[in-house]
């Protein structure tokens, strides 16, 4: 894809307008290219501009009143009732207009939510990590190589637990980009499926519940734990999915970061009285 097929896109592709392929194609533009991704930006900061600034229109005070005289001054002057049906239907075409004109921005601007937009860039990131054959920048299945790796390179500490014994073996770990932020990508398999789990910081207060969603034949599992954003996402079937989202919620499974529920069963190897 060159600079001009790129561009030409960039509106759609902001707007969650493309497909998974052509939207990881652009994504992998973007990643290597020193002139368009400027101009991304660019738009990204108008978008946000925009919606934080938006425009509201509030009628001046005291035009109510003013229209109300100006109406009676008519009416008592005695001038024809067409003229004052007149002024009435200019004001109410004002009117009309400046409420379209707000319910399209409305529109405009509310088109796809935060979630919508970071689930499209979960599966973008997915799919272009498949296509790239970029799954990881360091391959293990030992979490104590995997998560030192990360050292330096973000500025927290995912949380790595190897899953093999209950049919979820850690592939290995990169870096990746995901919500305007350096995030965590860590790939696990099952049977021959992969199966991206991108981790950063949850601001404090987060809901914490599951969440599954299906979009372009991929399922997506998000929860919050542990002061982190967890995303799974797989062309596994929503089962399966959700049954690994739940291994790595559990507390006992692999190398918990923090014991959260003292005197908790572990894998049993701690002293019992
Ligand atoms: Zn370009």
């Amino acid at each position: 894809m060159n600079c001009d097929d790129a561009q030409l896109r960039l509106h759609a592709y902001l707007d969650d307008e493309l497909g998974p392929v052509e939207s990881a194609q652009i994504g992998q533009h973007l990643d290597q290219c020193p002139n368009c991704l400027p101009v991304y930006r660019q738009m990204q900061a108008l978008r946000a501009a925009v919606r934080t600034r938006t425009a509201y229109f509030t009628a001046p005070e005291g035009l109510e009143t003013s229209v109300r005289s100006a109406l009676r001054a008519n009416v008592v002057e005695g001038s024809p009732r067409r003229e004052v049906a007149r002024k009435w239907l200019g004001l109410g075409a004002a009117l009309a207009i400046t409420v379209v004109a707000t319910w399209s921005l409305t529109l405009l601007l509310s088109a796809p939510g935060e979630q919508s937009r970071l689930l499209r860039e979960v599966v973008s990131d997915h799919v272009r990590s498949l296509m790239a054959r970029h799954l990881t920048d360091v391959a293990s299945s030992d979490e104590h190589a995997v998560k030192p790796w990360f050292n330096g390179k973000l500025n927290f500490s995912p949380p790595v637990r190897d899953l093999t014994t209950q049919g979820f073996p850690l592939v290995g770990g990169r870096l990746d980009y995901l919500h305007g932020r350096p995030v965590a990508a860590l790939v696990y398999r099952h049977r021959k499926h992969p199966i991206n789990l991108f981790v950063w910081p949850a601001p404090a207060g987060a809901a914490t519940g599951e969440r599954t969603y299906a979009r372009e034949g991929y399922n997506v599992v998000h929860w919050v734990g542990g002061g982190m954003n967890f995303w799974a996402i797989s062309d596994l079937n929503r089962k399966e999915l959700q049954a690994f989202a739940r291994l790595l919620r559990r507390p006992d499974v692999g190398e918990p970061p923090v014991r959260l529920v003292p005197g908790a069963q572990d894998a049993g190897n701690a002293p019992k009285k």
